[in-house]
């Protein structure tokens, strides 16, 4: 029995935030113009990838009318071309876009989770949501037994990993690794990366660029690299 996809399964149908159950359904009745055409997913978005993966994307949570209207992570919505962009060309994804369910995308030695697994009003999970979902991340990472690296895409994704370490029993050091682009932190077992998430907020700005966000997943690589591989 593959357990992650059981995981999986179970998240899909998870109700535990009403706020976000009642937010997500509202989305996906109401949509919008663009996307009138749609028949929205309007639940939980499950993590996608590869359950052999050494790399462990960690994002915030669903857009609104992107996974939490397509069903896949990431998928329908500018942060998703910007990150399957980044894994395409550092080898972890057999194309550069995602778009829908069914649009063929493949991710190697690649596994992608949320912190958060539904779409929040305003892209903002509150606090007590934030730590109803994290047994799924717990679950996750018992489970992908294979991860070296994991890659944070923004200071809350990567306060919910380390958050997930201390409920893990895993060490944590003191003073707390602090989060930044591109910074690298030796956590045993696994080397943790940060980077800037790939929202609009960031990309428009211009804080984060295409060789800002590329360069990191090249540096997810070089530490699989240097990891060695593990048989
Ligand atoms: Fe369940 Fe997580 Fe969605 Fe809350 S955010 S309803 S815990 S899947």
């Amino acid at each position: 029995m593959n357990t992650l996809a059981t995981l999986q399964r179970q998240l899909a149908s998870c109700s535990l935030c009403p706020r976000l159950v009642a937010y997500r359904g509202r989305i996906a009745h109401e949509k919008v113009k663009r996307y009138r055409d749609w028949e929205y997913w309007g639940k939980p978005v499950p993590s996608f990838g590869d359950p052999q993966a050494r790399l462990l994307v960690i994002g915030l949570a669903p857009a609104a009318h992107g996974g939490n209207r397509t069903g896949r992570i990431f998928t329908g919505d500018r942060s998703g071309d910007w990150l399957y962009g980044a894994l395409h060309d550092a080898g972890f994804a057999n194309q550069p876009t995602s778009i829908h369910k069914d649009d063929g995308l493949q991710l190697n030695d690649c596994y992608i989770t949320a912190a958060v697994h539904c779409a929040p009003p305003e892209n903002k999970p509150l606090p007590e949501e934030f730590t109803a979902c994290r047994p799924y991340l717990l679950r996750e990472l018992i489970l992908l037994q294979r991860v070296q690296v994991v890659l944070a895409l923004g200071q809350i994704a990567f306060a919910a990993y380390v958050a997930a370490r201390r409920d893990l029993g895993l060490a944590v050091p003191s003073p707390q690794p602090r989060f930044g682009h591109a910074s690298v932190h030796r956590l045993e077992p696994v080397t943790l990366i940060g980077s800037y998430h790939p929202s609009q907020q960031n990309t428009f700005t211009g804080r984060l660029t295409r060789e800002m966000f590329h360069s990191v997943f090249q540096q997810a690589r070089a530490a699989l690299d240097a990891r060695g591989v593990v048989l």
